[in-house]
């Protein structure tokens, strides 16, 4: 059933809660402002108001949204997006930590001077890749859960002296099940004991087919530790990117998905964005989740602010009216009308969820009772 709190439809009315409430009470009605009347009664208090009704369906609300595909001509080739998968202690974050020291942008300003969750490396030959730089499956697939499919290509980690592990199969199936393309990084190549062969047989018996083997599944043999191959590895992301054809059109209103959100004392909720299509602007108003906000400024991974972020961009964003969720989306609207209109909407719907999962939570334990 269609509903709406008292202060939302206060709100819409652009009149005094106070009257709204002492309108219902003419009506037969005690409600409070936080309460969550029908449409109907909702409709009666519109009309001694006398404001013109225009019923609004819940889906309305999200239609129009995000905009529908740009077309070819509007795109342009955009960077990819890296996530990075294994085993623990296998060496994820020895490598993302190794890749991020060939960003030839952090080795003019002095390297990246705080974690906000991913960043960007642009290569000697003017090439950019993304990393995600929470690695693991757990990230991946909350992201996932929530709907934000962030990631073009899973970088597996493989060490060459351990070979697959549980969590490696894992990562293989997050990655086949999210049909995501796989470069496996066959690490600890220093160690003697390393051995690339038996990997690469492994990997065979959970249907990752390797490109010795017959298959599309390139293996780079590497070190994070003693940095060996690190350039194969990259030139291994861009030749995937340029299979995948990865393009996005800049030049409209910018959408993405949050990767991590937190709560700052003295900067308020930020949460860094991965920009997907679209360009996003300080001043720009926005919908994220079931929170909205106004962006007061960007930031990178090097403390530098920014004006804009174009597509594959993480970017932090300050400005936010409460603290979202990783996964969510973050959707640029044309004014705050709209950002509190989606917000109020599904803050409500989710108050609704919670209510129906809290009720069905009390009667299964009055039935574990019995
Ligand atoms: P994670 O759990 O996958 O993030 O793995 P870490 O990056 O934390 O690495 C786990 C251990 O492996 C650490 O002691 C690293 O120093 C070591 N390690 C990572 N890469 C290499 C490598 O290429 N060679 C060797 N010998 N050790 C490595
Ligand atoms: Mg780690």
């Amino acid at each position: 059933p269609e509903t709406i709190t008292v202060q939302e439809l206060a709100n819409r009315m652009a009149e005094r809660g106070g009257n709204v409430i002492k309108t219902l009470m003419k009506l037969g009605v005690m409600a409070t402002i936080n309460q969550v009347i029908d449409a109907d009664t909702a409709e009666l208090v519109v009309e001694e108001f006398g404001h013109k009704i225009k019923r609004v369906s819940d889906a309305d609300v999200e239609i129009g949204l995000v905009a529908g595909p740009d077309s070819d001509a509007e795109k342009s080739t955009r960077p990819p997006v890296v996530t990075v998968m294994g085993h623990v202690d296998h060496g994820k974050t020895s490598l993302l930590d190794a890749m991020r020291e060939s960003d030839v942008v952090s080795g003019e300003a002095g390297g990246i001077t705080q974690h906000i969750g991913a960043y960007q490396v642009k290569l000697a030959t003017g090439a950019r890749i993304t990393f995600i730089d929470t690695p693991g499956h757990a990230a991946f697939t909350a992201m996932r859960a929530r709907g934000a499919e962030v990631t073009d290509i899973v970088v597996l980690v493989v060490a060459a002296n351990d070979g697959i592990m549980p969590q490696t199969i894992e990562a293989i199936r997050h990655a086949q099940a999210a049909k995501v393309p796989m470069i496996v990084a066959i690490n600890k190549i220093d160690l003697p004991e390393a051995d690339t062969q038996k990997v690469r047989t492994e990997l065979l018996q959970h249907e990752v087919v390797v490109e010795e083997m017959g298959g599309d599944v390139q293996t780079v043999e590497v070190s994070a530790k003693k940095r060996m191959n690190l350039e194969r590895l990259e030139e291994a992301i861009l030749l995937q990117a340029e299979l995948l054809d990865l393009k996005a059109n800049e030049n409209r209103a910018a959408e993405g998905a949050v990767i991590e959100a937190k709560m700052e004392r003295g900067r308020g909720s930020v949460a860094t964005v991965l920009i997907q299509r679209g360009t996003l602007r300080v001043g720009d108003t926005f919908v994220c989740g079931k929170e909205w906000g106004r962006v007061r400024a960007l930031d990178n991974e090097r403390g530098e602010r920014l004006e804009e972020a174009g597509p594959a961009t993480p970017v932090e964003v300050l400005g936010f009216n409460g603290t979202p969720e990783a996964g969510d989306d973050f959707i640029v609207v044309e004014d705050e009308a709209k950002a509190r209109e989606v917000s109020g909407y599904r803050q409500r719907k989710d108050r609704e969820t919670q209510f129906v999962k809290s009720a069905r939570g009390s009667m299964e334990q009055m039935f574990e009772r019995i």
